[in-house]
Parts: structure tokens; C-alpha cells; sequence
């Protein structure tokens, strides 16, 4: 039987290769009430990719005019494009009791912390926000997983490894870290800071 959570604000942060989607999934597999929050990005579909269900897939001045119109929450420049998440998910998603999970950077959870302590009490996002941040056991495992996942190229994973230095050195701001080492445990692990959260888990 599917689970249940209480509406949580879920983001989730982690150098690309920690394993962020996989947990994700899991979590969205298991919690029919968490939606994940569909990015916007200038960059290609990878993969398998479906345009509107992994990213919504802008060119470069679609994705400005959005700016311009004021419609993100968060939105920066990772890996050479940009991304940003839709005022309108987030919020058309809490407004109907759903939690809303975002696999976002470091630079848009710090735009969505900044966010969440300055708007009213009465906001849906102001009790609902929780931020994790998902660390490999080291850089090495990292360019093993990044390399397995064989979807980038050379010079990205190079590029993408630098970045997961940077990205490392803001995991203190985060209120939760967790580990994927063994991926039950960090799996566990994310689940029980959610329960934690007075996210009540109902059958
Ligand atoms: P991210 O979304 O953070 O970029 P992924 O979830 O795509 O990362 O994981 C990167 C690769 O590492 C994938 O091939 C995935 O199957 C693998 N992976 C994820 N977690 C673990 C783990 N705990 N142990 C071993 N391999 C893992
Ligand atoms: P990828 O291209 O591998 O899907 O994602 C690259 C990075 O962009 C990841 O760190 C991911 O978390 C981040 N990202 C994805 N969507 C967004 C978003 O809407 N905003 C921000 N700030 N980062 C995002």
C-alpha cells in the first residue's frame, strides 16, 4: 500500500553522480502523495529524457522571458545552463496538500532558504520547508558513479567533478546530510528525516 506524507516543501541538494535521482524515485514510488517538481532547463534532454516530465526543456530566451515575468522561484546557472523551478509547481502542489520534492543546486536551495525566511507565517511554504544535502562517500566513488551512469561525456563528468567541490563546501547550510554509501541506508536514512519532520506517515 502507498504512503502517505504530510505536505513538506522537500529540497534536496547533492553533487551530480551522489545519487539523488535514484533516492528520489524511490521516494516517489513509494509516497504517492510527494510530487516532484518538474525543472525548467536550457540544456538537452539526456538519455531517455521526456520533455514536461524530467525538465521542461526551454530554449534560452523562453527561459529569460520567464525571468523577466518574475515566474521562478529559484533559478541559476549550473554546469554552463540555466535551470529554474516554476513559482506555479510549488505552489499549485502545497495549495492541494502535496509535497513537493525539488532536486535542485546548492545555489537554488539557497535562494528557496533565503525565500522561505522572509515570507509571512501564513505562506505554504513557510512551515513546510525542509532541505537535505546527499554526499558520496568520496570524490573517487563519485567519478566511479558518474562514469557507470555512462550518460556524460568525458569533459562533462571532469566539469561536473570540479563543481562537486564547490558544491560540497555548502553542505553545512543544509539542516540535513545524509551519506549514500549502501543505498538501503541512505534510502532509510531520508525517509526517517521526513517522518521526522512531522511528515506522520499514514497507510
Ligand atoms: P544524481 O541524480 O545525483 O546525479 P544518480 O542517482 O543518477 O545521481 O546516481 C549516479 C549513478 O550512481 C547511477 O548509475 C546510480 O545507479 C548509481 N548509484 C546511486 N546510488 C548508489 C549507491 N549508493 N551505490 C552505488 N551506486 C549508486
Ligand atoms: P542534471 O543536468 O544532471 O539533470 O542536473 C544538473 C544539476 O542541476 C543538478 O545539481 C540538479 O540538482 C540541478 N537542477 C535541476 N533542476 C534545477 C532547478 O530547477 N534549479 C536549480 N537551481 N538547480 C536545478
Amino acid at each position: 500500500m502507498k504512503k502517505k506524507l504530510k505536505p513538506l516543501l522537500i529540497v534536496i541538494s547533492a553533487p551530480s553522480g551522489a545519487g539523488k535521482s535514484t533516492l528520489c524515485s524511490r521516494l516517489l514510488t513509494e509516497f504517492n502523495h510527494i510530487i516532484y517538481s518538474i525543472s525548467c532547463t536550457t540544456r538537452a534532454p539526456r538519455g531517455a529524457e521526456i520533455d514536461g516530465k524530467d525538465y521542461f526543456f526551454l530554449n534560452d530566451d523562453v527561459f529569460d522571458r520567464r525571468v523577466q515575468e518574475g515566474a521562478f522561484l529559484e533559478h541559476a546557472v549550473v554546469h554552463g545552463y540555466k535551470y529554474g523551478t516554476l513559482k506555479l509547481t510549488v505552489y499549485g502542489e502545497l495549495s492541494i496538500g502535496k509535497s513537493v520534492l525539488m532536486d535542485i543546486d546548492v545555489q537554488g536551495a539557497a535562494q528557496i532558504r533565503e525565500y522561505v525566511s522572509k515570507v509571512p507565517a501564513d505562506d505554504l511554504l513557510k512551515n513546510s520547508f525542509v532541505d537535505i544535502f546527499i554526499l558520496p562517500p568520496s570524490i573517487n566513488v563519485l567519478k566511479e558513479r558518474l562514469k557507470g551512469r555512462a550518460e556524460d561525456a568525458d569533459e562533462i563528468i571532469e566539469q561536473r567533478l570540479k563543481n562537486a567541490e564547490m558544491e560540497m563546501a555548502d553542505r553545512n547550510l543544509f539542516k540535513h546530510q545524509i551519506v549514500n554509501d549502501k543505498v538501503d541506508k541512505a534510502y532509510a536514512e531520508l525517509v526517517s528525516i521526513l517522518d521526522g519532520e512531522k511528515s506522520a506517515a499514514t497507510g
